[in-house]
């Protein structure tokens, strides 16, 4: 039976299993920052690598880009940041905590019931200075999208990789907001990671483009595991858009608080290469040289949060199971996103068999991701890998010395398949590529 994962249980697993653990924890933590431990860093990794696989490897009109996090000031006003990157802020008059407007109901404060103060408005970039003199025209800004060095490189990118439109241009990398109210774990935070493509396009097919950018990104999780019945569309309405979109649909998951936005994917319209054109005096537009016409293209953002996918990542895997009258906390991730492919356990530290092991160990590492643990009972070590959402543990057994075979488990059937070493590698490979677990090769004998 599936486990509706709640918010309380995963920030445990997280914390007691290295995924996540709050952000200078031995000074107290600091409030919604978070840090990805040894396990976490690799599903994030994961994350990242499936999104650019799709969105940039595997197609021939998207290209990738790394812009810096600082840019110049003017690149903020001619976005509309400045003005109008703003959420509405309500104040408490007694106990004077901040609140955003929107996620408050009535006019009291949610913590003491005080008074709250008429909404003003907040603008949510982090200011700070370059160089050594903290002077106004030294401020800059950490940016709060990715998507402003897409733009004012797009000239840059359209000459260099000799495409025509629709042409993508892809970045990942780190983003900056100074969220009023953040919090539900990794769900909002102050310093996020955006995974964004800004997809160039003949102005007249935006329409079209977007509703091809909504099926594809949907189709994502859901090829990486996550169930439909947890996933709708909704389009934003007109009182919703942000300064820049024409249109907006958001993905929205159903995260163990309720549905909530996972990604936007917004119909930017000219907005942007428009605005760069007018305040840098460099005129952006694109020649298309099949209709013998110059246009400022239009933009089709698919806009997704890292840690917002992990974390929707986790809470679609986590399940409780009881399995031969014992309770198991799992986490059935999809193959590619498993931070560890492959487990390598000796059935015990006998000096014999830790030899063999490691043989094991050295031949798998260097094609997956593997992991090695001799440490307590097998059960315990197994308790361990299908919490972090381990599909295979290779196990090492007294037999194994004899005909050098080992047994492979399976994380989400239990079911076990004997296997030569010499073929390890290969159906291993298999398996993660989806073969199904007991499509035993001949010289394969199912154990039980
Ligand atoms: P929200 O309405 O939740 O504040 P948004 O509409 O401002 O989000 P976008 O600007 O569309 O968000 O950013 C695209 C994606 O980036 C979001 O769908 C989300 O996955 C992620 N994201 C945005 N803000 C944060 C944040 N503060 N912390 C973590 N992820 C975020």
């Amino acid at each position: 039976m599936a486990a509706k994962a709640d918010m309380e249980k995963i920030v445990s697993l997280c914390k007691r299993r290295g995924f996540i653990f709050p952000s200078s924890e031995i000074y107290g933590g600091l409030s919604s920052c978070w840090d990805y431990g040894p396990i976490g860093v690799e599903l994030k990794r994961n994350v990242k690598e499936a999104w650019w696989r799709a969105i940039v490897l595997e197609r021939d009109d998207v290209v990738g880009l790394d812009t810096a996090i600082m840019m110049h000031p003017r690149v903020w006003a001619a976005s509309g940041h400045i003005d109008s990157f703003t959420d509405p802020l309500v104040e408490c008059k007694s106990c004077h905590l901040r609140w955003r407007a929107d996620a408050v109901e009535g006019t009291k404060c949610p913590k003491c019931g005080g008074e709250l103060t008429e909404p003003r408005m907040f603008n949510m970039m982090f200011k700070t200075f370059m160089g050594p003199v903290e002077e106004e025209a030294s401020i800059v800004y950490l940016r709060p999208e990715t998507a402003q060095g897409i733009f004012v490189n797009f000239e840059n990118v359209v000459t260099t990789s000799r495409k025509k439109l629709p042409l993508g241009i892809a970045q990942i990398g780190k983003s900056f907001r100074n969220e009023i109210t953040p919090g539900n774990f990794i769900f909002r935070t102050r310093e996020f990671e955006h995974m964004e493509l800004e997809f160039f396009v003949k102005p007249g097919t935006d329409k079209d483009w977007l509703d091809y950018w909504v099926k594809e990104r949907f189709d994502w999780y859901v090829k990486l595991g996550i169930k439909k019945e947890n996933l709708r569309v909704r389009q934003h309405g007109k009182d919703e858009l942000a300064h820049y979109a024409k249109d907006c649909y958001d993905i929205e998951y159903l995260f163990p608080m309720g549905w909530a936005e996972l990604e936007g994917i917004a119909n930017r319209g000219d907005f942007d290469l428009t605005q760069h054109s007018k305040h840098s005096g460099k005129d952006l537009s694109y020649y298309d040289a099949e209709a013998g016409q110059k246009y400022i293209p239009y933009v089709i953002e698919p806009s997704a949060g890292v840690d917002r996918s992990v974390l929707a990542f986790l809470a679609d895997a986590y399940d409780e199971e009881e399995v031969q009258g014992e309770k198991r906390t799992v986490l059935h991730l999809h193959p590619f996103l498993a931070p560890i492919k492959v487990a390598v356990l000796p059935l015990s530290r006998n000096e014999k068999l830790v030899p063999l092991a490691k043989e094991v160990f050295k031949r798998l590492c260097s094609t997956f991701v593997t992991d090695y643990d001799d440490s307590q009972s097998i059960g315990r070590r197994y308790r361990r890998q299908d919490e972090i959402g381990t599909p295979y543990c290779v196990t090492i057994d007294f037999e194994s010395l004899e005909d050098r075979q080992v047994t492979i488990r399976d994380r989400d059937t239990l079911a076990q398949i004997r296997v030569p070493i010499e073929h390890l590698e290969k159906v291993l490979e298999a398996k993660l590529k989806g073969e199904a677990f007991d499509a035993s090769p001949l010289w394969a004998t199912r154990q039980k």
